[in-house]
């Protein structure tokens, strides 16, 4: 039974991955009325600075204080990647650079050895398929690594896509679509009577990335945040990060390669380097310093990069909550939902999310993982 009627006029607020891939299910895909709210150009905030890496598999190693099923609905995710990215570049014409070659996770330490150890055991115990790599299998698989590296993994779950020609993608389908308005500023968002209310709109979700919790609400002539209609907006997070690329060249990977926290992914001709993750930071640009670091550690992992030139330097914000995990569902107030919070996997995470919240909105049954990943959710305990 839908919720809000057969056809729910619905606004979204925010124009990131998120919101317009939840635009596109719910209009594209299921024929519903939208309109999407940017208070900025779409798509330009962390869905465009992302390397666009659709990675599972780093998930399964279980970090303390982590939602303990975001792991799996990571495998969800990258599960229904390629029958999206068919449909979204049927409908067109866009090539938005979905890669299935395996990625590679090199340890160039025992700690991370023995990480990708952990990884190894849960993927085993999740049937989930994987191998692990002696240091001459791993030079073979990607001779542009350093001779120091002394273990890996190769993991087929892992892709990629080109989440910048995602989201234009995206954008073009959308203003093609005769249900779907684009509206360049803030949604005239009101509280009547201690009534949320959206004019011309029977349903709000909210999902304009790290700032979802200020997006602005009027009542009595008074802007007040969204956070004092859903208390736990007020755990969404913003994590800094920070990245390069360089061009390609004869010493370039060829794969997705990721060590620790860094990761080499090929792009268009480049090499994609990133990323720092800086808790509490909100920054429009990259500092030379943090830079020059990663691109340092890159090197180390890849020596044949040393003399790339660098070709674009940039900085984005993650949306974090407590546990690592999206806030995806309805609110306590009623006909307002969210999608936010996806942290480092919102480009993974885009499809899945759309269909949950596409579901619910529409008052069809989302799956008992949906549930899991509720506004309402108590955090995993942290170690
Ligand atoms: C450096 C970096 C690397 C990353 N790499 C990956 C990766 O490889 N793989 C992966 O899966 N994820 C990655 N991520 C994470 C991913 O980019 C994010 O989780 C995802 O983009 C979040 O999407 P979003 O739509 O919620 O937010 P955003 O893309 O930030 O979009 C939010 C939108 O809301 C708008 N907005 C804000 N306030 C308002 C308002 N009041 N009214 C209207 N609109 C508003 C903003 O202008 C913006 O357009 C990375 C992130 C960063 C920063």
């Amino acid at each position: 039974m839908a919720l809000f009627g057969s056809r729910p006029r619905i606004a979204i607020i925010g124009a990131g991955i998120i919101g317009l891939s939840a635009a596109y299910e719910l209009a594209v895909r299921r024929g519903a009325r939208v309109s999407i709210f940017d208070t900025r150009p779409p798509g330009r905030g962390a869905s465009w600075a992302a390397a666009g890496m659709l990675a599972p598999a780093f998930e399964a190693a279980d970090e303390p204080g982590q939602h303990p099923r975001l792991f799996e609905l990571c495998l969800r995710g990258a599960e229904i990647w390629p029958d999206f990215a068919k449909d979204l570049s049927a409908r067109t014409g866009v090539d938005i650079g979905l890669s299935l070659a395996a990625c590679l996770a090199a340890a160039l330490d025992d700690s991370e050895a023995v990480r990708l150890s952990r990884i190894a055991s849960r993927l085993a115990a999740a049937h989930i398929g994987h191998s692990a790599l002696t240091r001459a299998e791993i030079l073979r698989r990607e001779p542009a690594l350093s001779p120091d590296v002394i273990s890996g993994l190769e993991l087929p779950s892992d892709l990629r896509v080109n989440n910048r020609q995602v989201v234009h993608a995206l954008i073009s389908a959308l203003r093609a679509h005769p249900k779907v308005k684009f509206v360049t500023g803030p949604a005239p968002l009101r509280s009547v009577g201690g009534r949320f209310c959206l004019e011309g709109h029977d349903v709000v979700l909210a999902a304009a990335g790290w700032e979802t919790s200020i997006i602005k609400v009027e009542e009595q002539g008074q802007l007040f945040s969204l956070v004092n209609w859903e208390t736990a907006l007020d755990d969404i997070d913003c994590y800094g990060g920070q990245m390069l690329s360089v061009a390609d060249g004869a010493g370039a990977p060829k794969r997705v390669v990721r060590s620790g926290h860094l990761y080499l992914v090929p792009r268009d001709g480049r090499v994609v380097i990133g990323a720092t993750v800086e808790p509490d930071r909100v920054m429009d640009e990259p500092e030379e310093e943090a830079i020059e670091a990663l691109r340092l550690e890159a090197v180390r992992l890849c020596p044949g990069l040393a003399d790339a030139p660098v070709l674009e330097r940039w900085a984005g914000v993650r949306p974090g909550t407590p546990d690592q995990a999206p806030f995806i569902g309805e609110t306590t107030t009623p006909g307002l939902f969210v999608a936010a919070g996806h942290f480092r996997n919102g480009i993974l995470l885009a499809p899945i999310t759309a269909r949950i919240i596409a579901d619910l909105i529409l008052g069809k049954d989302a799956g008992e993982l949906a549930g899991a990943f509720s506004v309402r959710r108590a955090y995993a305990a942290t170690a």
